[in-house]
């Protein structure tokens, strides 16, 4: 379970390894620009897969690899889907390489471009980690309360 957590963890930060492409000062509208195709769709699904099948191969993990899979590709997913409630950037590039129209969702409450630091963060602090703080304690209580009526055997 921890491996689990780890990796998704990793995958939920993953799609912004394109900063590593800055130095080479691709165009915006570029599939390897930032918020392009490591924002996709086909990155999450292809690189879930790629992380399920190297890193849960062995046989402790192998009955469970599609469901690893299917959380790896939702942490990543999770990714785009935080960037696209943002105003930083063209908005994401969810269906590169198809199509290399960006997208940035209806409600985008995170960014203002004048803002400063300090203030983005507590935006992102309220808007974004206090309710997966709020989930993880409600899943937390869940499991607990499941493990106390039933024990394990
Ligand atoms: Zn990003």
């Amino acid at each position: 379970m921890v491996r689990v957590c780890v990796a998704a963890a990793a995958c939920a930060a993953l799609p912004d390894v394109d900063v590593l492409l800055w130095p080479l000062n691709l165009p915006d509208t570029s599939p390897f620009a930032h918020r392009a195709l490591t924002h996709s769709l086909v990155f999450a699904v292809t690189a879930a897969l790629a992380i399920a099948f190297v890193f849960f191969s062995d046989e402790r993990w192998r009955a469970s690899r599609t469901r690893i899979a299917l959380v790896l590709g939702l942490a990543l997913l999770s990714h785009s889907c935080l960037d696209a409630l943002s105003t930083y950037s063209l908005g994401i590039g969810f269906f590169v390489p198809f199509s290399e129209q960006r997208y940035r969702f209806p409600w985008s409450p995170l960014g203002r471009p004048g803002g400063t630091i300090a203030g983005q963060l507590r935006q992102e602090a309220l808007l974004v980690f206090l309710p997966a703080a709020l989930i993880a304690w409600l899943a937390w209580r869940i499991r607990r309360r499941r493990a106390v009526a039933a024990p394990a055997a």
